[in-house]
């Protein structure tokens, strides 16, 4: 590159005529902000310029005399310069880009020239230094670079035209969309690819507007190169540059058939699902607005929210198609239910919401049932009958008109309610439901600050050999002592805690306390075997309960072997290979397990076999009937059996009586638990109880024990 900055120092001994003196010369490389420096052969600055100090960092007149190396290190100097120097100093340009960190500018990206100087008469004996600093240029053309690659990725058609509209740049979405390739376009007019409709006043009016410095925007028919013509949601603007002048216009377009699409697509998914073609939320609520505004108020409609219980199981054993499979005809079934008015909606995953309007003359209660039955039918896949279990939650028009929101809301309120008390094959929404409603989300806003607030106690019930009295182990029992209502019994809050996810952390401060209780109690010398600690179904679900279970085992230091963990038995209700699975990796960590109110839950005694208990605890319902009722001895007798052949221990909760105890010890049973010993105590007392070593009962009585009561 000729640099015209070059040839005054070719000439600054003043060899060509007409050229500048040397003192001007001088005063002009001064003032410039190139840095401009001149090396002899043996590497040293001659001179150097106010610039090149700068860009240096060098005080004034501090260079001139000093080596090269001196200035950018001795290994720079060896590894790169030398050999430019040399070279230059050869009679051959040099030039490169580098990066220099100056002491008072930080960074700068520069470009360098040696110009080989022939000052002496003698080529090569020295070498002229400019240095353009062009940090300010590079990162503009970086900006540029990258505003450019924006335009080139975006969908939207873009042309870029001079002031006259002819087309200097358009993006390669305008090519896809024109038809036209980019050389073909660029010289041509804008107007090129118009149809001529609109007519010839549109066009003035964009003339005018954007020549005034406005943004134009409106819609324009164009015609591809081959194809149809279609309309474009066009803007149109002026490009100006520092002062303000125009000097280019950008158009930038968007296909108003696409966009339409797009709008009208994203409008019915809000409102309708696209699986079932039921209305989604939104939808059905509309729905229901418009059906009761045209139709009064129809006391005898209800709107029912239905939870497929069973979806999570199909798509869990026939992949969600089975499941999408379900969704589509349990849709025709609400469909067929919702009658004339045919409002049924999918609200969710795996929740819908129906509107009914009953007969008058029967009741209730059989019409849902029957709406029940046709809803649950079995459901045919891969030749397969399913049944299909349902739950639903009923909020009743009646009387007092409310609007859509609050009828969906009153349904959605009464299945929630639902879940919790899935005995009932439906429940109606009531002012006392909503109270008791409120006050569950009320507790549970509680709930979660009673951890960090420290709110909870562990109680510990003994567990006795029946034949010597002797306290064997002891269950963990959880209490929460809340500030204003006191101690709230487990059964009100479990389950609160199961439905919010508190139960992981909640199970996991138990375990602990429990397990460090233990310790403590051993290092006393306390001769007390395990402790065992109650464990929900919801904590197994992460899948990852054994590892919680052994890092606070080794947090607490006690031996598996020396907790029991219990598991209700509801929970194998249905068969899950993720639970299997984890307690089998407790038993192998050697945790033993124990099975939990046997006799409530539906066990079959066939699966049974697959779970590996050590322990099974006939539930107090049972125990408690052993004196009186047949069905009960068999079934205790039973599950002696069972035990035996599954060589698992039992042990029989709820023990009220010296009766029941008896008839239990007749019976074979060995191990027992309940208010007959002891009811559940406090940490302390029960480190007391173990401490005097007695045999319990402490005071047998011919009634219940009356050794304390909580
Ligand atoms: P569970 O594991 O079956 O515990 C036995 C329940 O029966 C305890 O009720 C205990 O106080 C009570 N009980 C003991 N002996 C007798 C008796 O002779 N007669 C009668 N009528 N009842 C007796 P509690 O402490 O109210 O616990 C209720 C349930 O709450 C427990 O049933 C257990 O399922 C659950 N639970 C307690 N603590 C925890 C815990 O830390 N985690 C989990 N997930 N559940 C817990
Ligand atoms: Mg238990
Ligand atoms: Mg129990």
């Amino acid at each position: 590159m000729k640099d015209q900055a070059y040839h005054p120092m070719t000439d600054i001994d003043g060899t060509r005529n007409g050229m500048p003196d040397e003192t001007n010369l001088h005063t002009l490389l001064e003032a410039s902000d190139n840095g401009c420096a001149i090396v002899d052969h043996h590497y040293c600055y001659v001179w150097v310029n106010a610039a090149y100090e700068c860009l240096h960092g060098a005080a004034a007149n501090d260079l001139p005399g000093r080596h090269v190396a001196e200035v950018v290190g001795e290994e720079a100097f060896q590894t790169f310069y030398r050999d430019r120097l040399d070279r230059c100093l050869a009679g051959e340009p040099q030039g490169y880009r580098t990066q220099r960190h100056s002491p008072t500018l930080g960074w700068r990206e520069i470009e360098v020239r040696y110009h080989p100087l022939q000052g002496t008469g003698r080529p090569g004996t020295q070498v002229g230094v400019v240095i353009a600093d062009i940090t300010e240029r590079r990162s503009l053309e970086h900006e540029v670079h990258k505003f450019m690659q924006i335009t080139h990725l975006n969908p939207a058609p873009i042309a870029i035209t001079d002031t006259q509209g002819q087309i200097e740049y358009v993006n390669p979405a305008f090519e896809r969309r024109s038809g036209y390739r980019r050389d073909e376009l660029v010289g041509d007019a804008l107007t090129r690819l118009s149809t001529g409709n609109p007519p010839e006043t549109v066009n003035r009016e964009i003339w005018e507007s954007v020549e005034a410095g406005n943004t134009w925007v409106g819609e324009l028919e164009n015609r591809p190169k081959n194809g149809d013509p279609y309309r474009e949601h066009t803007l149109i603007a002026p490009l100006e540059n520092d002062d303000q002048t125009i000097i280019n216009y950008v158009a930038i377009k968007q296909d108003t058939a696409a966009l339409r699409a797009t709008q009208e697509s994203l409008a019915s998914s809000v409102l309708e699902d696209p699986l079932t073609g039921l209305s989604t939320r939104n939808g059905f609520s509309e729905a229901l607005r418009r059906w009761l505004d045209d139709n009064g108020w129809p006391d005898n409609g209800v709107v029912l929210m239905v939870d497929i219980v069973s979806l999570r199981d199909i798509n869990d054993a026939y992949g969600y198609e089975g499941g999408d499979r379900l969704l589509v005809e349990f849709s025709r079934r609400l469909l067929e239910v919702a009658g004339e008015s045919s409002l049924a909606g999918r609200i969710g995953g795996d929740e819908c919401a129906v509107y009914v309007e009953l007969a008058r003359d029967t009741s209730t209660e059989a019409q849902l049932a029957h709406l029940i039955e046709r809803l649950s039918r079995p459901f045919a896949l891969d030749g397969v009958a399913i049944d299909v279990a349902i739950r639903m939650g009923c909020s009743h028009l009646d009387r007092t008109p409310r609007s859509a929101e609050t009828l969906l809301r009153e349904a959605e309120r009464a299945l929630f309610r639902h879940r919790a008390e899935s005995a009932l094959p439906w429940i109606a929404y009531s002012e006392s439901l909503e109270a008791e409603t409120q006050a569950r989300i009320g507790l549970t806003r509680e709930l979660r600050s009673a951890l960090q607030n420290d709110e909870f106690e562990v109680h510990f019930q003994p567990k006795v050999d029946m034949a010597t009295g002797e306290v064997v182990s002891a269950e963990a029992l959880l209490r929460w002592n809340h500030p204003t209502r006191g101690l709230i019994s487990p059964g009100v809050f479990i389950p609160i805690a199961e439905q919010s996810q508190l139960i992981a952390p909640i199970g996991d401060w138990a375990l602990r306390r429990a397990c460090q209780h233990l310790r403590a109690w051993r290092k006393a010398g306390l001769d007390l075997v395990r402790v065992a600690v109650n464990a929900s179904l919801v904590q197994f679900r992460s899948g990852h309960f054994p590892e919680r279970v052994r890092a606070i085992l080794d947090e607490s230091g006690i031996e598996p072997c020396q907790l029991s963990l219990e598991i209700t038995e509801s929970v194998f209700a249905k068969e899950s290979a993720l639970l299997l699975e984890q307690l089998r990796v407790l038993r192998e960590m050697n945790v033993r397990l124990s099975l939990d109110d046997f006799g409530t839950g539906y066990s079959s005694l066939l699966y049974l076999q697959h779970y590996p208990f050590d322990e099974i605890k006939i539930d107090q319902g049972f125990v408690s009937q052993v004196t009186q009722d047949s069905f009960s001895v068999n079934l205790v007798e039973a599950v002696r059996r069972l035990a035996r052949a599954l060589d698992a221990e039992i042990i029989a909760e709820g023990i009220e009586t010296a009766d029941v105890r008896d008839a239990l010890l007749a019976m074979g049973i060995q191990f027992g638990q309940g208010f007959y010993y002891s009811v559940p105590l406090e940490a302390e007392d029960f480190r007391w109880l173990l401490e005097r070593g007695r045999q319990l009962p402490l005071v047998e009585s011919s009634g219940s024990a009356n050794w304390k009561n909580e």
